[in-house]
């Protein structure tokens, strides 16, 4: 009994040492689990899957299927070398151009260049113009026994008559003597006055600049023939002569 009970004793643990060898169909599931591993490693370092299964060929043909896959990577949802679709991309966002801030620039670049033509155009307009393009008759100063307050320009009626200078209307209509006038107040608080017209197309309180239409010449009131009676009040009221007052102006009749 004993003999046999030492016997079972000693053979038991050596018979639970031999276990067999796992079968091969086992070995290649192992390896190909490890190489599937190290695939994913490999393809996510951007390395081929060749390199894996260097090391033995008996492995590396048992893994073929997936270790010849050349898409290994994306079967695996992993970015490789050539993975650009599936690699999200920068764009330069910053070098982008907005358009409408260029607009905005461009729009802001064209009123400056307005503002400055509009200030060159301002400079280089006259100040003072002839009122009149007809012939000069008659001056300042004492005529036939009597004062002449002004300046008598001749042209045949229509000739246009313009404002001498930059101001505002403060008379346009019915005048005795003059038959029709306009009277315009300038900055400095001169006043011209323009007589004897056909017609006049500016109102009371209308702004006017210098060589803007304002009337027609006519032949209307205390007048030998058509001509635009042309008179210049100083600041103080003073009817002073015209013909220094353009002159110092730059306006020679
Ligand atoms: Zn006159």
């Amino acid at each position: 009994m004993l003999d046999e009970a030492v016997t079972r004793a000693s053979v038991r643990p050596v018979s639970t040492h031999r276990l067999p060898p796992p079968p091969s169909a086992l070995r290649g599931r192992i390896v190909i689990a490890a190489v599937a591993v190290g695939a994913f490693a490999a393809a996510g370092a951007g390395q081929t899957l060749q390199a894996v299964g260097a090391g033995s060929s008996t492995e590396a043909d048992e893994v073929t299927p997936l270790a010849n896959t050349s898409d290994g990577a994306a079967a695996f949802g992993v970015g490789g070398n050539n993975a650009g679709p599936a690699a999200p991309q920068v764009l330069p966002v910053a070098k982008l151009v907005d358009p409408s801030a260029e607009a905005s620039k461009l729009a802001k670049s064209q009123r400056i260049t307005e503002k400055r033509e509009a200030a060159e155009a301002e400079a280089k307009r006259p100040k003072v113009v002839r009122p009149a393009p007809g012939v000069f008759t008659s001056g300042y100063g004492g005529r036939w026994g009597e004062m002449h307050y002004g300046i008598d320009i001749a042209g045949p009626i229509g000739d246009p008559i313009y404002a001498a200078a930059d101001g505002v209307v403060i008379e346009a209509g019915p005048a005795s003597g003059f038959g029709l006038w306009v009277k315009i107040e300038h900055a400095d608080g001169t006043v011209t006055v323009y007589g004897h017209m056909d017609t006049f197309s500016v109102q009371k309180g209308q702004q006017v600049t210098a060589g803007e239409q304002i009337a027609r010449v006519g032949n209307r009131g205390f007048s030998t023939g058509p001509h635009l009676h042309f008179e210049v009040w100083n600041p103080s009221g003073m009817k002073i002569n015209p013909l220094p007052w353009l002159n110092e102006r730059g306006v020679t009749l």
